[in-house]
């Protein structure tokens, strides 16, 4: 699972042929097209219940170190890094499950994104297509199975098919 180490469009080959820039361009297009606010809202609900979570989870830790304590006799230095990994828990444990929440967030309006811009005909990626004129309209012609689309169709427009033209705002 990444966790702030690798690049999360990096997980997607239809965005290989972009370079980073691009990529967070792409990002960018896919939260303001994908619910924004309410992806806002959970992460806020996500940090508030994993605070409150943390309380009982702490005094069924607190127990389980005192049986632990009885049973085995561990030292008092060992005791303390446990009492404070629980204690400092109320910080860690919201961060971690915010920061796995918003991760799955942005995965769900990362393919969200990639999913509409899939020809109609052949599932084929339209990301990165030259945008034609086709009666007026704006097209791409699928490389691979030739097909013309317009992109009202696929309720997509210029920027959601190169990311280079997002503007970030
Ligand atoms: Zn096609």
């Amino acid at each position: 699972m990444r966790i702030l180490t690798k690049k999360i469009y990096r997980a997607y080959p239809e965005l290989d042929k972009f370079d980073d820039e691009a990529c967070k361009r792409f990002i960018t297009r896919a939260k303001q097209r994908h619910g924004a606010w309410k992806g806002n809202a959970f992460l806020a609900f996500i940090l508030v219940a994993s605070f409150i979570l943390w309380i009982p989870l702490a005094v069924l830790f607190i127990y389980l170190g005192k049986t632990l304590t009885q049973t085995l006799g561990y030292s008092g230095g060992l005791q303390m890094l446990y009492m404070l990994a629980i204690f400092t828990g109320m910080g860690w444990f919201p961060a971690i499950c915010f920061l796995l929440a918003r991760d799955r967030l942005l995965h769900l309006s990362i393919r969200k994104q990639l999913s509409q811009a899939l020809c109609s005909k052949c599932g084929y990626s339209l990301l990165g297509l030259k945008v034609i004129d086709q009666d007026g309209q704006q097209a791409v012609q699928c490389p691979e199975c030739g097909q013309t689309i317009t992109l009202k169709d696929l309720d997509l427009s210029q920027e959601d098919l190169d990311p280079n033209l997002v503007t970030s705002s």
